[in-house]
């Protein structure tokens, strides 16, 4: 059986190499990060190539995914790079301090508003919230704090402010200037940082669309405005294509105590508004250093199957780690496992609901009934713009979902969908009839497809025309 739940890998140092990219989608890597706050435009260009190059090699559709860094606030330097914090000490954060100008009392800032944006009794949150800084006073460009969790400090780590309520901007200077290589790289997915809203997506979009990007947008959930209620989720969400459950920054915002209930619900809601949804974060993360996962990670990444998310993201697990292959080879193994839980494939096929178009009722109709027939070995959806299989895929089944496209950019997309395996098929024939007899040819001769095989098939009477779904048939493989 194929995988249904995709995996993403960050690329950096540790997976820069093109043996080691190959090794990574042999082991099942179905899209790649590019980080953005790592890294030059040159070595994003060549990571953008060379994964594109090997993917063809291996006949792999592979999405590639830029994430740029967005309005993360961080600290400056050290003079002695990093410094120790105790319980207790006082310490203040500077925007009038020189970069390397720290020391032991204090720390400079580059993000001028940070003394505007907080207030005594506010808790700064630094590198990922392993140290806590409580606001006695601010006074002019600095803040000054006394430590409730101490522990070592070094350069340029983050700050967040806990409860949120930080106003910096979703499109930095560098963002701006960045959207401008991934326009050039035609990238798959893009994810934006810090979106508070759906106005910061649609700003990201427009900005996008004029840096001539037309690919589909990933919020990433990362601040606890965009969660704190249900119509802020659902604003985010229906403005986005795609959202990440980005739990690192996301828990040091809300606290580690409602990352769970928040990351069901997002996933849930992105589901049910028909988007994709990306778990992320600290899935694997002891495998930077160790061989196998802890069986608290293992839980992690089936929790999140379990809850319906499309992929799961690997960060510093291949980007920086020990044993990038390893990682995904362990993530593909506990999915697969996961996936024969039989809540993964049983759904009530929006019964309660009406349909919105005839797009979704088809990819309804067709996802009732292969579930409720017997010996449905397939589903197979010709599409132009992958909305159909999307559609599809929104629904649990254990049946796999081809989407046969002669368009390489929705190929590649299907990559990030669960459920999904692309396959390249030129519609050049003259009838409906023909084409799908081709496509079954086609499917039998990359071994998808057995004499006998009964598949469920749609396809719209516009060949090659987007938005034309309108026809399902049962077939049976000849
Ligand atoms: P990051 O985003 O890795 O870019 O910080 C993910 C997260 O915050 O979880
Ligand atoms: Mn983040």
């Amino acid at each position: 059986m194929s995988r249904r739940t995709k995996i993403i890998a960050t690329l950096g140092p540790a997976s820069n190499a093109p043996e080691q990219v190959k090794e990574l989608i042999l082991a099942g890597a179905n899209v790649f990060r590019l980080n953005f706050s790592h890294g030059t435009w040159d070595e994003q260009t060549q990571r953008a190539e060379m994964v594109r190059s090997i993917a063809a090699e291996c006949g792999q559709h592979v999405a590639l995914m830029a994430d740029l860094q967005g309005p993360k606030i961080r600290i400056q330097g050290f003079a002695k790079d990093a410094i120790e914090l105790q319980e207790a000490d006082k310490f203040t954060l500077d925007t009038e301090l020189d970069a390397k100008a720290g020391d032991q009392n204090q720390v400079g800032v580059l993000y001028k508003a940070l003394p505007d944006d907080c207030k005594v009794g506010d808790r700064l949150l630094l590198d990922d919230g392993r140290i806590e800084l409580d606001i006695t006073e601010i006074s002019g460009s600095r803040i000054n704090t006394v430590v409730a969790t101490g522990g070592r400090l070094s350069n340029n780590k983050g700050i967040n402010l806990a409860g949120g309520g930080l106003s910096a901007p979703a499109l930095t200077e560098k963002d701006l200037a960045d959207l401008e290589c991934v326009a050039k790289l035609n990238i798959d997915y893009l994810a934006i940082s810090f979106p508070k809203s759906a106005e910061d997506i649609e700003y990201a979009r427009s900005e996008a669309k004029k840096a001539g990007y037309h690919g589909h947008l990933v919020a990433k959930m990362e601040r606890s405005e965009s969660v704190a209620t249900q119509e802020a989720m659902d604003s985010i969400i229906r403005a986005s294509d795609a959202i990440m459950v980005a739990r690192g920054d996301l828990g040091v915002e809300i606290g580690d105590a409602q990352l769970l209930g928040i990351q069901k619900r997002l996933i849930l809601r992105a589901r049910q508004l028909n988007k994709i949804v990306i778990t992320a974060t600290q899935m694997m993360e002891s495998m930077i250093d160790s061989p196998l996962p802890t069986r608290a990670e293992v839980f992690d990444v089936a929790n999140a199957v379990l809850d319906g998310t499309d992929a799961v993201m690997l960060s510093a697990e291949t980007a920086v780690g020990a044993h990038p292959a390893k990682v995904v080879e362990a993530m593909d193994r506990v999915i697969r496992g996961a996936e024969k839980e039989r809540i993964t494939q049983q759904s009530q096929h929006r019964l309660d609901r009406k349909f919105d178009s005839t797009h979704e009722t088809i990819a309804m109709t067709a996802m009732y009934a292969a579930n409720q027939m017997e010996n449905m070995r397939a589903i197979v959806c010709h599409t132009e713009s992958g909305t159909t299989p999307l559609l599809m895929s929104r629904i649990r089944s254990g049946i796999p979902i081809y989407a046969l496209s002669s368009n390489p950019e929705t190929l590649r997309r299907m990559a990030m969908v669960r459920g999904v395996t692309a396959v390249r098929f030129d519609q050049e024939y003259n009838s409906v009839a023909e084409n799908i007899k081709a496509s079954m040819a086609k499917l039998k001769e990359d071994g998808i497809l057995t004499e006998g095989d009964q598949i469920i098939l749609s396809i719209g009477d516009s060949i090659g025309k987007s938005g034309h779904t309108n026809t399902l048939k049962v077939l049976i493989a000849e």
